[in-house]
């Protein structure tokens, strides 16, 4: 069922393994073009237009954006008691590991009189973008607003679609998770006329002002994606998320059960996900095979899976060992990467490159989407050879506190005018000169 390519022999480059692995095609600039004047129309109308473009393509016009408070208290009292506590575990387990994620400001005390503190300060205000077009993702506002929270972000805005079913209101469940984590401020707005929202502010039609936001987090779908881009440098943004991926590097001893589930579980997001196993082992290759036969006609979403996993951004890729099962998983860096092999923890200690890791038989990527405590909003698209997932310190910015005496200043005044007349810039050298001999001329 997935394309195999083989590279027992050899394994290729970095370069050429991006062949043998192709991201799907997400071209974000093909509609920036038409997302342009949607953010435009905001910018310049505010909340009207962001009204006007909802009944447009969300078939609703609320009669207020701003969602009341009332209903997000009602929505929290009617959740069914399942959800709730399944949404209460995994706030629980995210909280607990954000929270110690933390970093705690460093001063160095550089020479005598003379220190550097790096301080980290939270972002003032932050807008949460949670999807809502084709599903629901209450996992998405946990794993938005918990590590905002744990980073001591004083002002938090969620934004969410407004649903045709609900009133004009987001859904339901959403409000809900809203409501179980404290947060008080929710727009019921989607797609780039929220991101334009957050980045200019607006009034509401009740006269409640949406206060411009400094860093937009949170993922959804092209024309999400495509304004968080066409409005980065205003705000600050996480990252332009792709399709979903998983990666599986087995052995001979992974369950095939196991890693066909696996693969499935992340091919149901959308048919663009990619679902690749790289294994030492062609038996396994075949039991996984057999497998997903199996199990994709039965599934909810096999129509989507089925897409998925035919793709060319799926397949797997069959090597001599785990040494070169290695080289191609960190030249793939996956959003998400299982290692299902003898001595799991001693080879997912060699990863290099990868959004997360999730470590032998009973640790699946599914667990991560919801509730192992880690965080679900992760690199693709090979970003994850220099970026990591949401995390309190996207939260934070480090800033550097400097403070010298007069007598660590005197000490390296030389230093400081040696390097800017290097640099022709003398009046950099002058700004420490000057405090140590009064300019002739200067008023005293
Ligand atoms: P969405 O909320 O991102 O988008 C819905 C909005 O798109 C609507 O409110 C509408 O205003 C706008 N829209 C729809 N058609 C439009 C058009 N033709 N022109 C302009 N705007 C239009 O919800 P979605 O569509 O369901 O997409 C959610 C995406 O987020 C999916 O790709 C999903 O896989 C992804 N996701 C990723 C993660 C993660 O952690 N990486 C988590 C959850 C969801």
């Amino acid at each position: 069922m997935l394309t195999r390519t083989d590279l027992r022999d050899r394994v290729p480059s970095a370069a050429e393994l991006r062949a043998v692995l192709p991201r799907a095609e997400v071209d974000v600039d093909t509609v920036l073009h038409r997302v342009r004047p949607l953010v435009e129309e905001v910018r310049r109308y505010g909340v009207s237009a962001a009204l006007d473009l909802t009944e447009r393509f969300d078939g609703v016009r609320p009669a207020r954006v701003r969602v009341p408070a009332q209903a997000l208290a009602d929505a929290e009292r009617d959740l069914e008691p399942g959800v709730r506590s399944a949404l209460v575990e995994s706030i629980s387990r995210a909280t607990r590991v954000h929270a110690a994620q933390r970093r705690r400001d460093v001063t160095t005390q550089v020479v005598p009189g003379g220190t550097v503190t790096e301080r980290w300060v939270p972002v003032a205000r932050v807008g949460l973008y949670v999807p809502g077009g084709n599903a629901v993702y209450p996992s998405s506002v946990v794993m938005n607003v918990v590590p905002a929270q744990q980073a001591g972000v004083d002002s938090l805005v969620v934004c969410s679609p407004a649903q045709a079913d609900f009133g004009g209101l987001p859904h339901p469940t959403i409000l809900a998770a809203c409501q179980l984590l404290g947060v008080t401020e929710v727009w019921a707005v989607g797609g780039a006329q929220a991101i334009a929202l957050l980045a200019y502010g607006g009034q509401d039609t009740t006269g409640e002002d949406l206060v411009p936001v400094d860093l937009v987090t949170g993922p959804g779908n092209i024309y999400v994606t495509a304004a968080k881009r066409e409005l980065r440098g205003l705000v600050g943004i996480d990252a332009e998320a792709g399709p979903t991926e998983i990666a599986v590097l087995a052995d001979h001893t992974a369950d095939p059960v196991h890693v066909a589930a696996d693969l499935i579980s992340q091919a149901e997001h959308d048919e663009l996900a990619a679902s690749v196993l790289v294994t030492t082992s062609s038996d396994l290759a075949d039991a996984v095979d057999a497998e997903l036969a199996r199990r994709v006609p039965a599934t909810r979403h096999s129509e989507r899976v089925r897409t998925a996993l035919s793709g060319a951004q799926s397949g797997c890729v069959l090597v001599a060992d785990l040494t070169d099962g290695l080289r191609v998983v960190d030249a793939y860096a996956a959003e998400h990467l299982e290692i299902q092999t003898e001595d799991a923890g001693a080879v997912a200690a060699r990863v290099r490159n990868a959004g997360a890791v999730f470590v032998g038989a009973h640790s699946p990527v599914s667990l991560g989407d919801y509730c192992a405590g880690s965080n679900h909003v992760l690199p693709t698209g090979g970003c994850a050879r220099h970026s990591g997932g949401l995390s309190v310190q996207s939260f934070l910015r480090g800033i550097h506190v400097v403070d010298y005496s007069e007598q660590a200043l005197r000490d390296v005044a030389d230093v400081v005018v040696a390097l800017a007349e290097a640099e022709d810039l003398p009046a950099h050298g002058q700004a420490v000169t000057a405090r140590f001999r009064p300019e002739s001329g200067a008023s005293s």
